[in-house]
């Protein structure tokens, strides 16, 4: 692959950044990050480049100071070992991802973090990681594990594609919106059919892949919500649609 970025194509500000930088922060990306997740962010840097705006990439790792200025926040996934080694940072920078969830930050929240933004985590070995509480959720570690493709659906964003692999089963409080249905593959947990959450402008979901180049509606969402916050206008325009429509298609054909 000739067109693979390098890290400091990662975190260097694109060329024609003209209609203005957003700032994007990858929560934990050495622990909370698996199958692909940190593509949602290479997505997000695309996406903005194309329209003429610059993407600045932040992560944040344990122990870092916590950045100032965060217009979008990305969490991915991790083994349950991972989510223990970030409880107690987690729990330190809790007040500072409450304040930007609640005041409307756009987020993505894959699987781990999915979990860890609800209330606690009860893992299959009864070991209980606290949650920061920002999504009324509470997830238990099953005997079973949830592996396979997924395709689910919501009014909001159409058809959504991703891949689980995920032992925890996750059940919403009675306020909060799941994110899909799914019609193939568990999501949640494997009782009730449904996928993620929805609040305020957090998107939630179990979905690997990563999640964003298979499901463009989600990351133009995020960044469309960024933007209007930042500049009061997002210019949509001017996105290469080639790639995403393929791996939509193809990833609809996979079996379960
Ligand atoms: N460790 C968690 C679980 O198995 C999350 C897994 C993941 O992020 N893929 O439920």
């Amino acid at each position: 692959m000739t067109d693979a970025p390098s890290a400091a194509d990662l975190t260097a500000a694109p060329a024609d950044s003209s209609k203005g930088t957003l700032r994007i922060l990858q929560l934990y990306p050495r622990e909370m990050n698996i199958y692909g997740d940190y593509g949602n962010v290479l997505v997000l840097k695309q996406r903005l480049a194309w329209r003429g705006y610059g993407a600045e990439i932040l992560e944040y790792d344990a122990g870092d100071a916590f950045p100032d200025d965060v217009d979008v926040v990305v969490g991915g996934g991790g083994q349950d070992s991972g989510q223990v080694v970030i409880q107690d940072d987690l729990q330190a920078i809790a007040p500072r991802l409450r304040e930007l969830a609640e005041d409307g930050t756009p987020m993505l929240l894959i699987c781990g973090l999915y979990q860890l933004f609800g209330r606690s985590f009860r893992t299959h070995d009864g070991t209980v990681i606290p949650g920061i509480g920002v999504l009324d959720l509470e997830t238990r570690g099953g005997t079973e594990r949830l592996i396979g493709n997924v395709v689910a659906t919501s009014e909001e964003f159409g058809e959504i594609h991703g891949y689980e692999n995920h032992s925890g089963q996750t059940f919403l409080g009675a306020g909060l919106e799941p994110l899909a249905t799914v019609t193939k593959g568990a999501g949640n947990n494997s009782e009730e059919k449904h996928e993620g959450a929805r609040y305020k402008n957090i998107v939630a979901s179990y979905l690997h892949g990563s999640l964003l180049p298979k499901n463009p509606a989600i990351a133009d969402f995020l960044l469309r919500t960024a933007a209007e916050r930042k500049f009061g206008s997002f210019a949509a325009a001017g996105v290469d649609g080639s790639r995403a429509d393929p791996a939509r298609q193809h990833a609809g054909a996979r079996p379960r």
